[in-house]
């Protein structure tokens, strides 16, 4: 989306009537996600302010999909029929400092959340590469960022309320609740409208960024574990056409690294000024590096808030193998090194530790994701991503939820233990289907 669609979107947004739709959008002027590459199918958009209004829209409305920040680049949150965005419910409720545990609104970005907890003194164990998003539309994507021990974001949530179809309030947590809890916290915006979550913070601290150039690809085969570990959160960012990985991002925390990196890395040499992970564009937007210490939450992230993150007009496609597969799974995609490159804007290797939450890719196994920002050419991108898919089928690729794919419901439904049991856990919330949608029909229900 340019920044002048924004600014006009914005506008009219900023106008609209507490219950009832947007009618300020004509159907020419649908709003559209983050990148811009779909629009939503209904101009029928809600903005409650309160949980009560949640409710009371919930119990008048057919059928229906949140919207958190629109940062997905599938249909994952459109309908054809309602949209009640989170967009009002954006605040911090409570923090208790004893049980080290934050409460918030489900509409709240990253970027509004980690500078009041570092005020308190607190931060999360792991951010995604920008903080633009909403926690609760994170959550539900299993949205990650980096590190060998770090869970993906939706790993931190200790409990979450929703108003479910019928609109009355379910609260959840890990203590109490069990398998049913870990079946909801990746809920694909399925179970309901989450309105509250509880995520585990811990005491802050401070951290500091090194970014290393070409790395040779023929290091990644002995040392790949060595390299992804020597930091709290490493990217590898690379375009696949040269024997060498453009850039690696070593993000490490100052009270526990040496604060005193080599020049060299594995073969790879420091940079001397900062970078973008496209290396062409300015780094003006990415977050401080050449070891300049700094809270964590402007270290983790690769993007400023306040600034657009990324390449912007782009496609992204992201998925997960398990980490013990991770060298053989970049050779395979290293061979369509010619079909990608035309595409690409660059492919980001991060790791995600294990987790047990049931839709969550990295449920059970130490993954790596290898994600592509690709340029924002739909057929040629559409043609590709089946190619990426078939070379790391051997690998039981698990895509991202909130990025594009072609991977058919039959296939995914072999690499979810727990889809059957998922299905349940949305009918005995849902039984009438108040919150599928096209996308959860094809992916998920017609396998
Ligand atoms: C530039 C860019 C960078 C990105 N970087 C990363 C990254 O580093 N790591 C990564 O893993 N992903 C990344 N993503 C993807 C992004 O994090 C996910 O798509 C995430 O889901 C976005 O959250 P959102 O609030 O914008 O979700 P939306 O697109 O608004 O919604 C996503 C899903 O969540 C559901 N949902 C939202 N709010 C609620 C709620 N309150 N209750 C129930 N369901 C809800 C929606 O129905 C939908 O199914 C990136 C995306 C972009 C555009």
């Amino acid at each position: 989306m340019t920044r002048k669609t924004f600014v006009k979107l914005s506008s009219a947004l900023a106008g609209a009537t507490l219950l009832s739709p947007l009618k300020t959008l004509s159907q020419k002027e649908k709003l559209k996600n983050w990148a811009g590459n779909l629009e939503y199918s209904t101009s029928n958009i809600f903005y409650p302010k309160s949980i009560k209004e949640v409710q009371d829209l919930v119990k008048k409305t057919p059928k229906l999909r949140t919207l958190g920040t629109r940062h997905c680049f599938n249909t994952i949150a459109d309908s054809q029929d309602n949209l009640i965005s989170t967009r009002e419910l954006n605040k911090v409720i409570s923090l208790d400092a004893n049980a080290r545990a934050v409460t918030v609104e489900a509409g709240i970005k990253y970027g509004e959340l980690c500078p009041y907890l570092d005020e308190k003194g607190f931060a999360l164990h792991n951010l995604a590469s920008l903080p633009h998003i909403s926690v609760a539309g994170s959550c539900a994507t299993a949205t990650h960022g980096s590190g060998v021990g770090n869970g993906n974001l939706a790993t931190a949530v200790i409990a979450l309320e929703f108003v479910t179809a019928d609109g009355s309030i379910v609260t959840l947590s890990k203590e109490k609740d069990g398998e049913k809890f870990l079946g909801a916290v990746v809920g694909l915006g399925a179970l309901g409208i989450v309105t509250k979550l509880t995520l585990s913070i811990q005491p802050k601290f401070m951290m500091r960024q090194f970014v290393y150039e070409h790395l040779p690809v023929s290091q990644l085969k002995d040392n790949f574990d060595k390299i992804m570990s020597a930091g709290y959160s490493v990217s590898l960012f690379t375009d696949w056409q040269t024997d060498s990985i453009n850039e690696v991002w070593i993000k490490s925390r100052v009270d526990t690294s040496n604060n005193n990196p080599p020049k060299e890395f594995f073969g790879a040499m420091i940079a001397t000024k900062n970078l973008h992970p496209i290396a062409e564009l300015s780094a003006e937007n990415c977050t401080e590096q050449m070891g300049v210490p700094g809270p964590w939450y402007e270290r983790m992230p690769h993007f400023k808030m306040g600034f657009t993150p990324s390449s912007g007009k782009e496609l992204q496609a992201e998925y997960f193998i398990p980490r013990k597969n991770a060298v053989e799974a970049m050779l395979a995609v290293s061979r369509l090194s010619k079909q990608i490159g035309p595409n690409l804007f660059i492919s980001e290797i991060r790791t995600i530790a294990a987790d047990n939450l049931w839709m969550s890719p990295n449920r059970n196994q130490d993954s790596v994701a290898i994600h592509f920002t690709l340029k924002q050419e739909i057929p040629e991108v559409s043609k590709l991503l089946p190619l990426i898919e078939k070379e790391l089928e051997p690998f039981n690729v698990r895509p991202h939820w909130g990025k594009l794919f072609t991977i058919s419901a039959k296939q995914l439904a072999g690499r979810y233990e727990k889809l059957a049991d998922f299905k349940k856990l949305v009918a005995s919330y849902d039984p009438n289907g108040k919150f599928k949608n096209d996308f959860l029909n094809k992916v998920i229900y017609s396998s």
